[in-house]
């Protein structure tokens, strides 16, 4: 299956790429005000906001509130060609010539995207760069363990542990924001990416986004296209919150890891440059070094020295290590579900029934794929149906982040 994505289409169009390419930083400032584009076929573009214009805004307050406008300005920037060959690498296949627009930017695509190959791409993120092809199945053994299928996954880096790292600080916007999309994903104790989508007339509701333990992509609509009115609440994101806060439960508190091509720097938020000692209102900011912005002169204090920098980034060191020294643990349940005597086969059962199930259309259908980011192998893809008749499809895969050094390291 293939949908329209909407907004959740921006982390891996456009901010993925253009933070790769340099275009821009978390403190890049926007014009956020009604615009009228010259798309790539010639005619004009004017793509509106879902909830109003904000003005000048940063980029971490675009992706908070997911206005339109800053992504579409970074895309004509960027270019869509550049942007697809990212999604490609991403394991993105259903792109064609007709994406070659601005509307990609907005996940207003010609033929859509799998939930599965959408999880596979933001599981590239959680992964720290690196992109895992899901599979429904790590091997087959017989009954006198003899291994007589192996999954063979495709594994290659699309973008930095850097931006990588940027990235996940980025996407914990729409749920720490105060003006945030997805607040109600968040967990206790973890650190939560996520990004929601709704396409034209809300036929299409989307909730995309990972912990430092799994990634997880919901899709929720009708296979033929109805808009859908759920008390103002975004389904999939119910969905994708549920499960998530069940499967994260008995796991530690986790924190998406630092990296050491990544600074953090102490921003005015008025200007959006270096605050220095005069600045009434701050924030700290994640920055690839050497993307670091000037000093603010809208305030003249004296610099901040660097001591509070270093002591942000010995306390992220001493975060990791905490970090690591949990991963064991991780590592350890994760290796106990995946040999577990059932799941090889349970779960191509299930994968099998999964592409069986036919739904009506009067009904709303919902595919999640939860992805472990170890191995991205769905761990658990089930079909169930409840009273009202809507099929809800689970696939589970960890991050590789926590468990596996020796690709994270790459
Ligand atoms: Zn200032």
């Amino acid at each position: 299956m293939k949908r329209q994505t909407g907004s959740s289409m921006k982390p891996l169009a456009v901010l993925a790429p253009a933070i790769s390419e340099k275009l821009i930083t978390n403190v890049t400032v926007f014009a956020d005000t009604p615009t009228t584009f010259t798309d790539y076929n010639g005619e004009l573009y004017s793509p509106t906001n879902y909830d109003g214009y904000k003005g000048s805004i940063t980029l971490r307050q675009a992706v908070e509130s997911s206005q339109n406008i800053p992504f579409v300005q970074i895309m004509e920037n960027l270019t869509p060609q550049v942007s697809i060959k990212y999604l490609k690498k991403m394991g993105i296949t259903t792109l064609n010539e007709k994406d070659v627009n601005l509307s990609l930017s907005l996940g207003g695509l010609d033929e859509g995207i799998s939930p599965l190959e959408f999880a596979g791409g933001y599981g590239a993120i959680a992964n720290n760069g690196i992109y895992i092809e899901p599979t429904f199945y790590t091997k087959i053994d017989t009954l006198s363990n003899k291994t007589i299928l192996k999954s063979s996954q495709k594994k290659r880096r699309v973008i930095s542990k850097d931006v990588a790292c940027i990235l996940k600080q980025l996407l914990t916007e729409p749920v720490i924001g105060s003006n945030g999309t997805a607040k109600y994903c968040n967990i206790s104790g973890m650190d939560v990416a996520a990004k929601t989508g709704t396409t034209n007339d809300n036929y299409d509701k989307w909730l995309c986004g990972f912990t430092p333990y799994y990634t997880a992509v919901c899709w929720f609509g009708f296979d033929m296209n109805e808009s859908i009115n759920y008390n103002h609440q975004n389904p999939a994101g119910l969905i994708w919150s549920s499960i998530m806060k069940n499967i994260h439960l008995n796991l530690p508190n986790a924190k998406f890891e630092m990296s050491r091509g990544v600074v953090t720097e102490t921003i005015c938020r008025d200007s959006g440059k270096v605050a220095n000692s005069s600045c009434p209102n701050t924030f700290t900011e994640y920055f690839l070094k050497g993307t670091v912005p000037e000093n603010c002169t809208q305030h003249s204090g004296s610099n901040l020295n660097n001591k509070s920098n270093q002591k942000q980034t010995n306390s992220n060191k001493k975060t990791n290590t905490e970090i690591n020294s949990t991963n064991t643990n991780t590592e350890n349940n994760s290796t106990v579900n995946e040999n577990d005597a059932s799941p090889t086969t349970t779960q191509n059962n299930t994968a099998n029934s999964t592409i069986q199930n036919t739904t009506t259309n009067t009904v709303p259908n919902t595919n999640t794929n939860v992805t472990t980011n170890t191995t991205n192998t769905v761990q658990n893809n089930t079909n169930t149906t409840n009273s009202s008749n809507t099929s809800i499809t689970n696939s589970i895969t960890q991050n590789n982040s926590l468990t596996n050094n020796s690709v994270s390291n790459e």
